[in-house]
């Protein structure tokens, strides 16, 4: 398995729509594997193929030890609204607050290319709503009002230095979570 570089805002592949997959090819499967790789050691609980820099429809999750791969994910249902603090693994050291729905039902195919659906609530539902967003080009800061959108992009004018050509290189066991926000990078 190997360590992906980590595609951060500006990278134009995080504002492009994925592509259905049609078959799960061993090459897609060792994709999942890395991605998941790569997300433990970016201490993150999702983590989607634009991300790093894929255009392939594949995300995947691990929230408090619930592990799923999404190939071709697609939320049948939603209820209910409940806003709380997000970050992405694709914008460091940003973060907003954004409302999602409070329980979704995802429908996706699994890394053996099995079908299956899952019903979700809190973490587990935002990150799912979080990871399936990206794979249409959509990013948490897209939520954010005007005000704060203007506050965190002025943030980032500064951070985003420390990324050229828009790539976020991890270091195995150098990530470290910023205490005073939750676990909730993705
Ligand atoms: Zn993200």
């Amino acid at each position: 398995m190997s360590l992906l570089p980590i595609h951060v805002l500006g990278s134009p592949i995080l504002r492009e729509e994925t592509t259905v997959v049609t078959e799960v090819t061993d090459e897609m499967r060792t994709l999942i594997d890395d991605m998941y790789e790569t997300m433990y050691a970016a201490s993150g609980i999702g983590l989607a193929a634009p991300q790093v820099g894929r255009s392939e429809r594949i995300a995947v999750v691990d929230v408090e030890g619930q592990k799923f791969a999404l190939i071709n994910p697609e939320i049948v249902e939603r209820d209910g609204k409940e806003r709380a603090e997000e970050a992405c693994l694709s914008i460091p050291e940003i973060y907003g607050h954004v409302e999602r729905a409070k329980r979704v039902v995802v429908q996706a195919i699994d890394r053996d290319g099995k079908p299956y659906e899952i019903e979700a609530r809190g973490l587990l539902a935002r990150c799912f709503q979080h990871e399936i967003d990206h794979l249409h080009g959509r990013l948490f800061i897209d939520y954010l009002s005007y005000l704060k959108r203007r506050g965190a992009m002025n943030e980032w004018e500064e951070l985003k230095a420390q990324y050229p050509g828009n790539i976020r290189h991890l270091i195995p066991g150098q990530h470290e979570t910023d205490a005073d926000h939750p676990e909730a990078e993705m």
